[in-house]
This record gives C-alpha cells, sequence and structure tokens, in this order.
C-alpha cells in the first residue's frame, strides 16, 4: 500500500481534544488506502518545561542526559497518538526513535540522522497494522544513547521517513495553513504562498522562520520528497497549504519571496586587535573550539596596525564568547583592547531565488530601512539573500517595512 507520513507539532497534539482530530484526518488517510506514518511533536510548551528543568540543575550538564529528558516529551503523544487511533477501531501502535531504530550520530543535542532501517515497521504493516506512530526529535547514536535532532527537529524525521519509505507526500500539519511571505504573527499583511522553493525555503528557514526546521528541507530537497505545509486546524482540500517543491515547478514567482528575521542575536566587537596575517584564525579558531555559532563577521579597515573585529552570534552564547577570547588573551594569542558586546540586535532577511538576476534588491532593502530610520549595523549578503542587524526593538517594524517596499502582500508577478 502507498505510504504516507503526516507530522503533527505541538500546537495540533497540545490536548488530548487536538489530539483526537488529528487521529481523526489520520483515520481519513487509512481509509483512503494509505500505510500511514505518524510524526508526533511533544504537547505544546512541553519540551521548554524539560530544557527548563535540565537548566536548573546548573550550567554545565552532560549532554546525553540533556537529550534523554527532553525527548521524553515525544513518547507521551506518541502513545496518546496510538491509544486515540486505538480507540477509533484504526490498528496502530507507538515507536519511539530507538525502536525504529532511528539511527543518528553521536552529536547530543544536534544528532543528525544516518540511517532509518524501515523492515520493523514494514514487518508490522505487513501484518495489518495501519499506523505508525513515531516519536519525533530523537534517535539513537552507536553508543546507545538517546539523541535528539535540535530544536524543531519534529520535521526532520517526518521527511527523512518519507524519504526512507518512498512516501507519496509528507505533509506537515501546523498552527499556520502554510508558509507565508513572512511571520504572519508579526506582519499582518504576510500572504500565504501556494509554493515556495526549496532553497528560498531552505533560506528562510536557516534565517529564523521556524515553521520548517532547516535540516528538513535540506533532506527534502536531496531525496525529493513532496513536502506540504498545512494547518491541521482548518478542513481543507487536496490542493490546501504551501508545496515546497522544485524551481522549476514554479510559474511565477516575485524577486523577494520571503522576509526571516531572528530575535536573539548578539553583536560582539573586539576593540583595537592586532592587523597582522592569521589573527581572524586566531579569534574565530578558539570561538569554534567554544561551540559559539559565528555567524556574520566584519573587519574594519586598520589604522596605524590596529583593527575592530565585529561578529554575531545567538544571545546565549556571547558569555561563551567572551570567555573564549579573555583565555586566548591570557594565552598571549591575541590582543585586544576592550570587548563590547550588544545582546540587544535582531536579524532581518530578504529572500528570493529572483536576486540572481535582478540589481538593486540591496538598495531597495537600505531605501526602506532609511525611511523609517532603522539604523543597520552589520550587512551580509549570498547569493540569494540579504542579510541585516539591527536594534532589537525595530525588528518588527523592520520586517512590515520590508515586506510593504518589496510588495510581497501582491501576487508574484512573474519576475524570475
Ligand atoms: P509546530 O509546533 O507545528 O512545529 P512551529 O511553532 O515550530 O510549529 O512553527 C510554526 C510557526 O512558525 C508559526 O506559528 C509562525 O509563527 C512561525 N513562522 C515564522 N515564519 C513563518 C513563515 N514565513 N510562514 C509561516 N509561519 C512562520
Ligand atoms: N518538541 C521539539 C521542540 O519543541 C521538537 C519539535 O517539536 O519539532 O523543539
Ligand atoms: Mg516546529
Amino acid at each position: 500500500m502507498p505510504v504516507l507520513v503526516m507530522k503533527f507539532g505541538g500546537t495540533s497534539v497540545a490536548t488530548l481534544d487536538r489530539i483526537r482530530r488529528a487521529a481523526k484526518r489520520v483515520g481519513r488517510e487509512v481509509a483512503n488506502g494509505y500505510d500511514v506514518i505518524v510524526i508526533v511533536s511533544a504537547m505544546a510548551g512541553e519540551t521548554n518545561k524539560l530544557v527548563g528543568f535540565v537548566d536548573e540543575t546548573g550550567p554545565f550538564f552532560d549532554a546525553r542526559e540533556y537529550d534523554a529528558v527532553v525527548s521524553s516529551g515525544e513518547n507521551v503523544t506518541a502513545g496518546l497518538m496510538a491509544l486515540t487511533l486505538q480507540e477509533m477501531d484504526v490498528p496502530a501502535r507507538s515507536w519511539q526513535g530507538w525502536q525504529v531504530p532511528l539511527l543518528t550520530s553521536s552529536a547530543h543535542s544536534a544528532a543528525r540522522i544516518e540511517e532509518i532501517p524501515t523492515d520493523n515497521i514494514n514487518a508490522k504493516f505487513g501484518e495489518g497494522m495501519r499506523v505508525a506512530v513515531v516519536a519525533g526529535f530523537q534517535g539513537i547514536s552507536p553508543e546507545g544513547r538517546i539523541t535528539t535532532l535540535g530544536r524543531g527537529g519534529s520535521d526532520t524525521t517526518a521527511v527523512a521517513f518519507a524519504a526512507a519509505f518512498g512516501a507519496e507526500r509528507c505533509d506537515i500539519y501546523t498552527d499556520v495553513d502554510g508558509v507565508y511571505t513572512t511571520d504572519p504573527r508579526i506582519a499582518e499583511k504576510a500572504r500565504k504562498l501556494d509554493r515556495i522553493a526549496f532553497e528560498e525555503m531552505l533560506e528562510l528557514a536557516s534565517l529564523g522562520a521556524k515553521v520548517l526546521q532547516t535540516r528538513s528541507v535540506e533532506l527534502a530537497m536531496r531525496y525529493n520528497v513532496k513536502l506540504r505545509v498545512l494547518s491541521s486546524f482548518e478542513e481543507h482540500s487536496d490542493e490546501a497549504g504551501t508545496l515546497v517543491c522544485a524551481e522549476e515547478e514554479i510559474m511565477e514567482s516575485n524577486v523577494v519571496n520571503g522576509i526571516a528575521y531572528s530575535r536573539d542575536e548578539a553583536k560582539v566587537t573586539l576593540v583595537s586587535v592586532a592587523d597582522r596575517p592569521g589573527i581572524a584564525a586566531a579569534i574565530f579558531g578558539p570561538l569554534s573550539d567554544a561551540g559559539v555559532n559565528v555567524d556574520m563577521i566584519i573587519q574594519n579597515i586598520a589604522e596605524e596596525g590596529r583593527t575592530d573585529m565585529t561578529f554575531s552570534c545567538p544571545t546565549n552564547q556571547v558569555d561563551r564568547a567572551a570567555k573564549a577570547m579573555t583565555d586566548a588573551k591570557e594565552r598571549g594569542e591575541i590582543n585586544f583592547h576592550d570587548l563590547v558586546a550588544d545582546e540587544a540586535v535582531a536579524k532581518v532577511s530578504v529572500v528570493g531565488i529572483g536576486m540572481r538576476s535582478h540589481a538593486g534588491v540591496a538598495a531597495q532593502m537600505f531605501a526602506a530601512l532609511r525611511e523609517e530610520n532603522i539604523n543597520i549595523k552589520v550587512i551580509t549578503t549570498s547569493e540569494i539573500k540579504i542579510s541585516v542587524l539591527i536594534d532589537r526593538k525595530y525588528m518588527e517594524l523592520a520586517v512590515q517595512a520590508l515586506h510593504d517596499s518589496f510588495g510581497l502582500d501582491k501576487v508574484a508577478q512573474g519576475a524570475v
């Protein structure tokens, strides 16, 4: 029988009532003739609560135990979903990651999926089971320890299952009815996209749009999984939601198709470092060793052999970054006069594959920000995106202004 993967996020399984609604959808697909793999998240708020417990135990916790704790929310939902389906006379059972087994790397809290053997679940389908309910977000390392895939990782579980089982589709049910031109919670003019290209979705996700985990988009692109995002709260047709697909499958597109933001950014400047060969390596080597995820980097012009080096990283990594720099200074590897951290910045990015062939997007972006008197602190660009760092208090205003400036509330003009 054809296989369908259906993933339900936290808000879609937040209560027993919602689990029942989700189970009814699953039941309908079973009646349509599919064997269904259901991937569930923890009930809304549960993972945050579990992360909070771990944080309270102290600052230097064992990442393996962190995973043991935070993966547990999904176990509850998987069991409850299987029970609800059984109540509806749908033959179903739950699977935790290790039971499948979903094999991952040993990178605790950010593990990568290596393989999903299909035999166990397929054997059960062969015996008449119609729904395998799998706990998302979790797997097992080569050492036999429980791992997790990073926040939002159930999306990745879903796409990986769709690839492994050759599913006809991977449907991601969430609390919005698709992928929008920007987060509909901060820009009321945001418009739902019927289709979005893999590359654009990948950029939007990695720049902060949490509707899909970045890695899930990467996998869908690599294995050509038919990936759809849709609402678990509304009834809809087969064409509903947003299809994430190859660029060639999209007829019309704007130059800019989406705006993403990331709230928790910080900007760190090392004031007056020696401008000499190897200085960047001496700074960013220790930062990388300390596990700091450096994003943007600028090196200012040198004066009298000294320069300022600025980088951005997540706000909660500033202390770690400062320690790595102070330690490197004490070891005599670098020398700086001061370390200045601005922890109240945000990153706003415009994304569009049309930028490859259209000049002037950066100029238009900067002009729109100037109109709102928003100062730009750092700029980075790549082939299909431009990102700026600005004061966090202007973040929503910037997103709205850019949304207006690029006409994203209007249907695409076919610019690509
Ligand atoms: P789930 O719990 O179902 O995985 P998430 O909270 O992880 O849901 O992701 C859905 C949320 O993503 C939405 O509620 C929305 O606020 C946010 N979001 C951010 N950017 C976008 C976008 N461009 N389109 C749709 N939703 C977005
Ligand atoms: N429950 C996990 C989280 O909140 C995984 C997921 O929902 O995708 O990050
Ligand atoms: Mg999510």
